[in-house]
């Protein structure tokens, strides 16, 4: 399978935006956007203007790789939003906010997206009971999500649990932390995704 190979810091510097992609090293002074704010490469502190097309496509770039997607996912991901009845670029960020490993993430049983989505392969997460090994599996209202009996004990759900607090859980997820479950509440709001995103940028590049 296709997989990024640069520096994952990299494409935080790239995007200008902290991406939180590292877990405890985002928080901490070795943050490489905090001691180096600016893009990466010879031409990184360069000036930058950027074109119409160059806008709209760095947005589509920073989206999905806050995703951790690569580009025929994130494509798929579109064209389905643009299926659906309603905003276009709102479903299309509603969509990714519900795939199982975002879930996963966002509940705190990880410090990533990417880690989140190594439990999710790896077997230790539970959907409504049932062993799931589907990162893009889509979430939906009344869905629980929990830590196999057995996993409890891994010590890197522990910390990220413990490391919950330094970032909020959304309002249309719910959490037990003592019995490691889960659940889905809500349909994600747009108003949930706390990051700069300019959606529409990406409706406009995709649309072309
Ligand atoms: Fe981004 Fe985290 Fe690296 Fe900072 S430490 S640049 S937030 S991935």
């Amino acid at each position: 399978m296709a997989r990024y190979v640069e520096s994952v810091c990299r494409r935080c510097r790239r995007e200008n935006l902290k991406m939180y992609l590292k877990g405890d090293r985002c928080y901490s002074d070795k943050c490489a956007i905090e001691r180096r704010p600016y893009p990466p490469g010879q031409h990184g502190q360069g000036r930058a203007k950027f074109s119409e097309y160059g806008l709209q496509l760095r947005e589509k770039q920073k989206v999905k790789r806050m995703y951790g997607l690569l580009e025929k996912q994130f494509r798929s991901y579109y064209v389905k939003a643009s299926r659906k009845k309603g905003k276009t670029g709102e479903t299309l960020l509603a969509l990714l906010e519900s795939r199982l490993d975002n879930v996963v993430f966002r509940l705190g049983f990880a410090d990533t997206r990417s880690e989140a989505r190594q439990l999710v392969r790896h077997g230790h997460v539970r959907v409504d009971g049932r062993k799931v090994n589907i990162p893009s599996l889509q979430t939906r209202p009344g869905m629980q999500i929990g830590i196999r009996d057995k996993s409890k004990e891994i010590a890197r759900i522990n910390a990220a649990l413990e490391a919950v607090e330094r970032r909020s859980i959304p309002g249309w997820l719910e959490m037990d932390k003592e019995a490691f479950v889960g659940r889905v509440v809500a349909p994600p709001a747009r108003e949930d995704i706390t990051m700069p995103i300019q959606e529409n940028l990406i409706v406009e590049l995709y649309s072309k």
